[in-house]
């Protein structure tokens, strides 16, 4: 591959017409590229695209207009060579309920015309922790177990890209706490993966970087890192011995949650002021110190923040 990077969206807009109704435009021009071997998050609230952006490159939502590249290969003009790129983990759980876990990835691995003696499948199930339920009925499993199919499924064809379709809606921790390992194994061994959630948190644990899309649009790219310093603001607690006196100066840059005689709460854009500032600030005005509290933001404030405007 000459590109650095391993799928690509370029002016991507996906309109769904509806007879009825009004028409919805799910996808506005949406530009985003993937890097090799990273963990990249789609983040956005209920209805923001995520799922259009996903099926479209499954080939399942045909889209409107734009260009797609997926592992080099253009969608438009090489649709099978995309399909067999990546593997989709839908949000949807659609799995037959009378095969066994190792019959269902027989017939994927049948499906994408990978031969019998190419087949991981133990390996793949062994992955998922499937190896004990690999005979069993489906429709036995429980609802963990049918999401960690559905990642079975995604993987018969050992694509480079994964996908994942808010792959943790519905699991419990320690579910979760698996799948994440289970993913970190699999990109450790080069695999690029792309997931979507609408949990701030998995992105901020997971993703290398992360883009937010709303209304069809990005509205934020960067590293996880870059999102947080930029844009998070900061909560603190100065535990004092008596009361500061604060100024105008200083006030314009900091939201005051509570100022008492022994406790300065503070929240403030981190961009804006530094924290040595409000100490020396403390400390000009000869109080002690006796003890800091910080609560650092999440992207919860950076997503609300970019999504409610
Ligand atoms: P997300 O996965 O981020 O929740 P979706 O991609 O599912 O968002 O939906 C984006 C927008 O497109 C929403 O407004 C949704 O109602 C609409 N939409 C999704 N699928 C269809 C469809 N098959 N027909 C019409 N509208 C749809
Ligand atoms: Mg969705």
């Amino acid at each position: 591959m000459s590109q650095n990077y391993v799928l690509s969206a370029k002016n991507l807009t996906k309109i769904y017409k509806k007879k009825s109704s009004k028409s919805v435009i799910a996808l506005d021009n949406l530009n985003l590229e993937v890097k090799p071997g990273e963990i990249f998050g789609l983040l956005g609230p209920n209805g923001a695209g995520k799922s259009t952006f996903i099926n479209i490159l499954g080939g399942t939502c045909i889209k409107t207009s734009g260009k797609v590249n997926v592992w080099g290969f253009d969608l438009d003009k090489n649709p099978r060579q995309c399909k067999a790129s990546i593997g989709i983990v839908p949000q949807e759980i659609n799995v037959d309920p009378f095969f066994s876990p190792r019959k269902l990835l027989d017939l994927q691995a049948g499906l994408y015309g990978v031969k019998k003696e190419d087949r991981i499948t133990d390996t793949i199930l062994k992955l998922v922790s499937l190896k004990e339920q690999k005979d069993s009925y489906t429709r036995s499993l429980s609802g963990g177990m049918k999401r960690r199919l559905l990642i079975a499924k995604a993987l018969v064809h050992q694509p480079p890209i994964i996908i994942l379709d808010e792959p943790t809606a519905g699991v419990d921790v320690q579910q979760r706490k698996d799948l994440w390992d289970n993913l970190r194994l699999l990109n450790n061994q080069g695999v690029t993966i792309i997931l979507t959630t609408h949990y701030l948190i998995e992105a901020e644990e997971m993703c290398n970087r992360i883009g937010i899309i709303n209304n069809g649009k990005l509205v934020a790219l960067d590293s996880t890192k870059n999102l947080l310093d930029k844009i998070q603001s900061k909560r603190v607690t100065f535990l004092i011995n008596k009361k500061i006196t604060l100024n105008k100066s200083i006030l314009s840059d900091l939201n005051i949650l509570s100022n008492t005689d022994n406790e300065l709460k503070i929240s403030y854009d981190k961009s804006k002021i530094k924290l040595d500032k409000i100490i020396n600030l403390i400390q000009s005005q000869n109080i002690e110190i006796i003890d800091i509290i910080s609560d650092d933001g999440s992207l919860e404030d950076v997503f609300f923040k970019l999504t409610n405007e």
